[in-house]
């Protein structure tokens, strides 16, 4: 069983990877991912006594740090409002802080004591919080959090009778906590109304009165109107009236597109000037707003290396500052160097120990950059996927209904001596009547009369070659050349640029019909963009034959091709060519392609008319059915990926700057604090700048 458990306040320190470790430890746990973005723990666990084990998760989560909380759905808004008390208490308690040590600061020399209560009394009020969590989190057996390095460094801080030292790191620390909970937060909001495409409710129309319900309600079959400038609440069909829509909320495309009685709309399409009434054909659930919303949030799910990496990295590097303390206050003495000197230098390193400008800061970008590509149409259905896409290095695209419509129009009817036209198109059209193929849907559209299915029996589809089956009686088999040798049938091989879909009956050659599909309008620009990115290998796989992969792939100027592939050789094929540590994507629709799509290292599938096979089995999902969106979506990976490198360096360097200057008794707790700080909200808003992404409009310009 599955569940989320919402969380409050994840305290830096309380960093995601250890939680996950405490959580993964509880037995029936079988999987536990923390969600620093959302806030989320999902955790999976066994069906059996599943109620008990989720019961000891969230007793583990509380153990773990005492700051979290556990937030029921039913109770957010009494939290939240909890929390908005406390921060004003907390406020108030600052400025008697401040008033407090200026009091104790002007007193003479003399009153010694009383200033020492009164600035002990002033800590104590900006303080209370760290030390009681603190306090709290040693009884758990949790040393190294960074409220009670906080503690220790500022209380050491006291007894050196540094008194506004000791205040002023607790002051900036928590002036900093609210800082950082205050843009991460307004972070989340802004990335998720990115994400902002579902609608509030529904007009339901029902025996003829009109009535707004909340979408969960709405079932498949209903009637709802939809208004001018209204989003669409549901994906449905329009059964009276037209109108144009926004569909830029799903797509990225700032295309508008017109509906009129029989068209499917999405829900997250936004109304233009028409009022139109329409059949609800997914419920709320299943409607792709919805799945697109799902998508990008438990896309935080599955982390990137980069992301894991630094969740190690923050694991080793509190303990390792904390060791390096303990030997600065305990070396140098030794050697007869001032015990204060170093104690306080020591002091020092504890300020700096914690990695939360790291933490923090690399799941936002990436989950900035997630927010940005779904806006742009591109749904990325993990972090570890945005690491990957910039860094591909070859693109192989499929051809059928990828590269090309895959609407075939059938161009040439030829029968032998044996048969007619009329029959040749006529038993292909039978053949295919069963099957998913684009090729199998023109030949039937192309046909036009009734097919009575009865005439058909034994049918089997060989992915790749074509069909066999039985029709009025007779053994037919209608497929590509590689069928018909398979089936050891003679026959003259046509072989000039376009699809031949041969047909035999009995064992004996027939005819064939021609069919030329079209290239999709932004192919040859998408292999442009991508040589622009400098991607220097782009080819195509392709079921069809040898001639027709040669013209399409001279057309687009794409680096190579390799034609007559099966599905499973396309597998075998990218296996061959793809070299140690790169990174291949493939782009297909799913027919015929599903199983390279989920071998391959980023699968990326048409979202719009691809299958939901594809869907399921790929990786980066293009919601328009554009090859250029593979462009936008590297783009967007890209960026993203380098504002992480970005930060991390940043920070790292900075860290190690102020690391040494402490050591050297040439940085104060003051300035370690500030530059902890700092850097902390500098890299949140540097992450921010991944959401900011805009898809070029690389128009080709035609030589
Ligand atoms: P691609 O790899 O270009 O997307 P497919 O793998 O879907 O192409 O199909 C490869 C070839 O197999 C087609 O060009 C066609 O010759 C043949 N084929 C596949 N399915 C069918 C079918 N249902 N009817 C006839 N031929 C088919
Ligand atoms: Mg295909």
């Amino acid at each position: 069983m599955k569940k989320d458990i919402k969380l409050s306040r994840i305290h830096c320190a309380g960093c995601a990877e250890n939680l996950e470790d405490k959580i993964r430890e509880v037995d029936g746990v079988l999987s536990a991912s923390v969600d620093f973005v959302s806030k989320v723990a999902s955790v999976e666990v066994e069906n059996k006594g599943a109620k008990e084990i989720i019961g000891s998760v969230e007793k583990a989560i509380t153990k773990f740090d005492s700051s979290i909380k556990i937030v029921d759905t039913s109770e957010e808004e009494k939290e939240a409002r909890r929390e908005k008390v406390k921060k004003i208490v907390d406020l108030a308690f600052m400025c008697a802080c401040v008033i407090f040590a200026l009091v104790a600061y002007f007193l003479p020399q003399s009153m010694f004591w009383l200033k020492a209560v009164l600035f002990v009394v002033a800590y104590f009020l900006v303080a209370y919080d760290v030390l009681y969590v603190a306090a709290k989190n040693i009884f758990h057996g949790k040393v190294l959090d960074e409220n009670f390095l906080m503690s220790v460094a500022t209380i050491g801080a006291l007894a050196l009778q540094e008194w506004i030292e000791a205040i002023a790191v607790m002051f900036l620390y928590n002036i900093g906590e609210m800082l950082e909970e205050a843009a991460v937060s307004k972070s989340r909001k802004r990335i998720k109304s990115l994400l902002s495409i579902k609608a509030e409710f529904a007009n339901l129309v029902e025996n003829g009165e009109e009535r707004q319900v909340e979408l969960s309600t709405v079932k498949v079959g209903d009637i709802i109107r939809i208004k001018p400038g209204e989003k669409v609440p549901l994906d449905c069909e329009i059964i009276e009236g037209n109108s144009s829509f926004n569909t830029s909320a799903i797509t990225g495309e700032s295309k508008e597109f017109f509906g009129t009685v029989g068209s499917q709309i999405l829900s997250g399409y936004i109304n233009g000037e028409g009022v139109v009434l329409c059949k609800v054909v997914s419920s709320e659930k299943d409607s792709t707003a919805s799945k697109i919303i799902e998508l990008v949030e438990s896309a935080t799910k599955t982390k990137a290396k980069t992301e894991k990496f630094i969740s190690k990295f923050a694991k080793w590097y509190t303990p390792i500052v904390v060791g390096i303390a303990v030997l600065l206050a305990v070396i140098p003495p030794i050697f007869g160097a001032s015990f204060m000197v170093w104690l306080y230098r020591a002091l020092t390193f504890l300020v700096v120990s914690c990695p939360c400008a790291l933490v923090i800061s690399v799941p936002l970008s990436y989950f900035a950059g997630l927010g940005a590509a779904a806006r742009n149409g591109v749904l990325i259905k993990g972090t570890g996927f945005i690491e990957k896409l910039a860094n591909v290095r070859k693109v192989i695209f499929d051809k059928t209904g990828t590269l090309t419509n895959g609407n075939f129009e059938v161009t040439k009817v030829f029968a032998t001596d044996k048969s007619s036209e009329d029959e040749v198109l006529e038993l292909i059209a039978y053949a295919e009547s069963f099957s998913n193929h684009r090729i199998a849907k023109s030949i039937v559209k192309k046909y036009a009369k009734t097919i009575n299915t009865a005439w058909v029996s034994g049918y089997t589809e060989l992915a790749g070659m074509g069909v066999e089956a039985e029709l009025f009686g007779e053994k037919c088999v209608v497929g590509n050349a590689e069928l018909l040798k398979k089936h050891n049938i003679q026959f003259d091989e046509v072989d000039d640029g376009f699809t031949t879909i041969y047909l035999a009956k009995n064992g004996e050659y027939m005819g064939y019909c021609l069919i030329e599909d079209t290239l999709k309008e932004d192919s040859k620009e998408a292999i442009k963009l991508l040589k622009d990115l400098g991607i220097k290998n782009v080819c195509m796989f392709t079921g069809d034959n040898e001639s027709v992969a040669k013209k399409v792939a001279g057309e687009l100027g794409l680096d190579g091709y390799y034609a007559s592939l099966l599905p499973d050789g396309k597998v075998q094929k990218l296996a061959d060519i793809k070299q140690k540590n790169e990174n291949i994507a493939f782009v297909g629709d799913g027919i015929n392609d599903a199983p390279v799509l989920a071998s391959v290292d980023v699968g990326i599938s048409m979202g719009g008319v691809g299958s939901d096979i594809a869907i399921e089995a790929s990786d980066v999902v293009l919601m328009t059915d554009q090859p250029r969106k593979v462009a936008d979506a590297i783009s967007v990976a890209r960026k993203t990926h380098k504002i992480v490198i970005e930060n991390i360096s940043f920070i790292v360097i900075v860290k190690a700057v102020v690391l040494v200057l402490s050591a050297l008794g040439l940085s104060g707790m003051w300035l370690a604090i500030f530059a902890d700080v700092g850097l902390a909200m500098l890299a949140i808003l540097n992450s921010l700048r991944a959401m900011l992404f805009k898809k070029k409009d690389g128009k080709v310009k035609d030589k």
